[in-house]
C-alpha cells in the first residue's frame, strides 16, 4: 500500500509528465485534492504532505473541515468544485477561496453580495451610515469560475452550451449573461470549468475538454478585459487529457484518497 505522501507523489509525477508531453510548463498545472466524504484528519495528513489546495462539492460538508482546520486555514486553499444554490452562496463566499461552479447568474449576484457583506469594512459603512470610503474596499474580489456543459449530457449542471459550436445563438446568448457577471463588483471572473461526460476510457473525454478551451478562447476574444486564464478540468480517470488539452487546475480525488464510500 502507498502511503498518503507517495500517492501524492505519483499524481504529480502524472500531472508533470502530462504537461511535458503537452510542452506545458508543469508548474503551471494546479493540484487540487478532492477531500468530500473523507474526515478532517485525512486533509490534515494531505496538508502535512504538502498539498495546499483542496475541494469540497458541498457547502456544509466544507464548512464542517473548514471550522475543524481553522488554525490551518491560512496555509490552505479551498475551492468549492460542487453544484451551489442561491441560498447558500452568501455562506459559500464567506468559507471559500474560489468557486468552481457558477452556472448561473443569480448565483453569481447572491455570491458577489455575499463577499460585499463579508467585508468588515462594507459592514461597518452600512452601520455608519457613510457613503463608501475607498479605505473600506479591502475584501479582495471572490475569484470564480464559470461551469459549463459542452457535452449536452442530461445534467442541470453548467451552463448548457452542448453544441455551442455549431449553434452561434447559443454562444451569444451566453455571452450576454456573461457580461453580466463580468460587471458584479466583488467577483473576479478566471476562467471556466467542466466535466467530462462519464466514459469509460480516457480518451473519451478529450473532445468535451477540447471544446472547453475553444470557448474559453473565443470569450477571451469577445471580452479580452477579463481574465480567462484558468481551465478546471480532469478529475481521477482523465487528469492527463485534460492537461494535454490545456488543463490549468486538475481536480483529483479517489488517485490521492482512495474510493469513496
Ligand atoms: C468528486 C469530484 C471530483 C473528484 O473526482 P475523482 O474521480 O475522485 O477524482 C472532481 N470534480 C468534482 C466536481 C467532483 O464532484
Amino acid at each position: 500500500m502507498l502511503s498518503l505522501a507517495d500517492r501524492i507523489t505519483v499524481v504529480r509525477e502524472r500531472i508533470a509528465a502530462a504537461a511535458r508531453r503537452a510542452g506545458r510548463d508543469p508548474g503551471d498545472v494546479r493540484l487540487v485534492g478532492v477531500t468530500k466524504t473523507h474526515p478532517p484528519d485525512l486533509v490534515r495528513a494531505a496538508l502535512n504532505a504538502g498539498l495546499t489546495d483542496f475541494g469540497e462539492n458541498r457547502v456544509q460538508e466544507g464548512e464542517a473541515k473548514i471550522s475543524a482546520l481553522a488554525a490551518e486555514r491560512g496555509s490552505m486553499t479551498w475551492h468549492l468544485i460542487g453544484h451551489l444554490q442561491t441560498n447558500k452562496a452568501r455562506r459559500a463566499a464567506a468559507l471559500f477561496d474560489v468557486i468552481h461552479s457558477v452556472d448561473d447568474l443569480r448565483v453569481a449576484e447572491a455570491l458577489s453580495r455575499g463577499r460585499a457583506g463579508s467585508n468588515p469594512g462594507a459592514v461597518r459603512t452600512r452601520i455608519e451610515g457613510r457613503g463608501p470610503d475607498p479605505q473600506d474596499s479591502v475584501a479582495e474580489p471572490l475569484p470564480i469560475l464559470l461551469q459549463v456543459n459542452v457535452s449536452g449530457e442530461m445534467t442541470k449542471e453548467g451552463f448548457d452550451l452542448a453544441v455551442w459550436e455549431a449553434q452561434p445563438g447559443r454562444f451569444d446568448g451566453f455571452c450576454s449573461e456573461v457580461e453580466r457577471i463580468l460587471s458584479l463588483p466583488h467577483l473576479r471572473v478566471c476562467g471556466l470549468m467542466t466535466i467530462a461526460p462519464w466514459g469509460d476510457v480516457p480518451e473519451g473525454a478529450r473532445p468535451a475538454f477540447r471544446s472547453t478551451r475553444r470557448l474559453r478562447d473565443q470569450l477571451a476574444r469577445r471580452f479580452p478585459g477579463a481574465s480567462w486564464h484558468d481551465l478546471s478540468m480532469g478529475m481521477t480517470d482523465d487528469f492527463e487529457v485534460a492537461i494535454e488539452e490545456g488543463a490549468t487546475i486538475v481536480r483529483v480525488g479517489r488517485a490521492i484518497f482512495g474510493e469513496r464510500h
